[in-house]
């Protein structure tokens, strides 16, 4: 099985060497790696300790000589989360974005075989966002992550409609991550944020574009989640009853039906357990999940593609789930990558 294309669309990047931005901007709460060691960093938000990361974060190489070893032919690279700050000034937030699609695109073009890259942008201006969007398609990057809300707008919000509108017209496809959880404050233990927080961002993600029509107006657009819909998937159900038994609190901005819209976007196969993988497999179908793992993160599939492969599938329900989904979801062909 280790023959067959794997295109992880789900793992994040970081430079190597981050400039000093609360310098140059004059406020802080940017990222920078502390390398305190050969081969391993801390991310530090100025002066506060954020993760410690190996050097398969920033280092394509020893990226590439995992993805060897774990029978991973091809990852789709994005920025860590932490880095949209959209909670900066907007042409700050402009700056450090360039410096990163910049950052990938030049990976992508040492590597086009082994690496997709996508953008990040400074959402909370849209203008900048459209402008970055539009450089993004030039320097060779295939789609854009953004995070599950943008500040105080949740994705239904008018102000990102155009961005969206964008994506549509340049062909360029969204990954939603979840990001700056929802309840934190009453999270302090058991690493809750990360555990029931970024589900439920994922489905306020999928929720907000569903009722708020970006679907419904945008038939061309194409969206993946990451971690397999969060909460969604489990809950739409609920979700479906909702909208049937108050229209006047759900149908507002929408009047078609949210189970209309499954099948209408990808998630990412980052579940973790068989019973879910059926589960949204049978959900959304096959050619609507595509392998997501986190890398190289502890909370990823520590073993790229080994849940999609114990599922015992059929050898073409496996290979969509291993490539074809990723290639339909990024508007690419196999041949990008032989
Ligand atoms: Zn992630």
């Amino acid at each position: 099985m280790k023959d067959i294309l794997s295109i992880d669309i789900h793992t994040h990047i970081l430079p190597e060497h981050i400039p000093d931005f609360k310098s140059k901007f004059g406020y802080g709460g940017f990222i920078h790696l502390d390398h305190h060691k050969t081969g391993c960093a801390r991310m530090m938000m100025d002066d506060r300790f954020f993760r410690e990361v190996g050097c398969n974060c920033w280092d394509p190489k020893a990226r590439m000589d995992e993805c060897d070893e774990q029978g991973v032919h091809v990852q789709v690279l994005s920025t860590v989360p932490v880095m949209f700050a959209y909670w900066a000034q907007a042409h700050h937030t402009h700056t450090l974005s360039k410096f990163l699609n910049d950052h990938i695109a030049g990976i992508i073009e040492k590597h086009p075989k082994r690496f997709v890259g996508l953008g990040t942008l400074p959402m909370q201006a849209p203008d900048l966002a459209i402008e970055e969007l539009t450089r993004c398609k030039k320097i060779g990057l295939k789609g854009i992550q953004i995070g599950s809300h943008i500040n105080d707008w949740n994705l239904n919000a008018p102000e990102l409609f155009p961005i969206f509108q964008a994506c549509e017209e340049l062909d360029m496809p969204i990954f939603v991550h979840p990001w700056d959880m929802m309840g934190q404050d009453k999270m302090s233990r058991y690493w809750l944020p990360w555990l029931v927080g970024m589900p439920a961002e994922t489905s306020l993600a999928i929720c907000s574009m569903i009722f708020g029509g970006v679907f419904e107006r945008l038939p061309k657009l194409r969206v993946a989640f990451a971690h397999g819909g969060g909460s969604f998937p489990a809950t739409i159900g609920r979700v479906q009853h909702g909208f049937d038994v108050r229209p006047d609190l759900c149908a507002i901005d929408n009047n078609r039906p949210p189970s209309d819209y499954i099948g209408r976007f990808w998630l990412d196969s980052l579940v973790h357990a068989p019973e879910v993988m059926d589960l949204i497999v049978n959900l959304v179908g096959a050619d609507r999940v595509a392998l997501g793992t986190d890398y190289p993160f502890p909370l990823g599939e520590l073993q790229p593609g080994k849940l999609i492969k114990s599922m015992n599938y059929p050898l073409e329900k496996t290979s969509q789930l291993l490539h074809g989904s990723a290639l339909s979801w990024l508007g690419m062909d196999k041949k990008n990558f032989l």
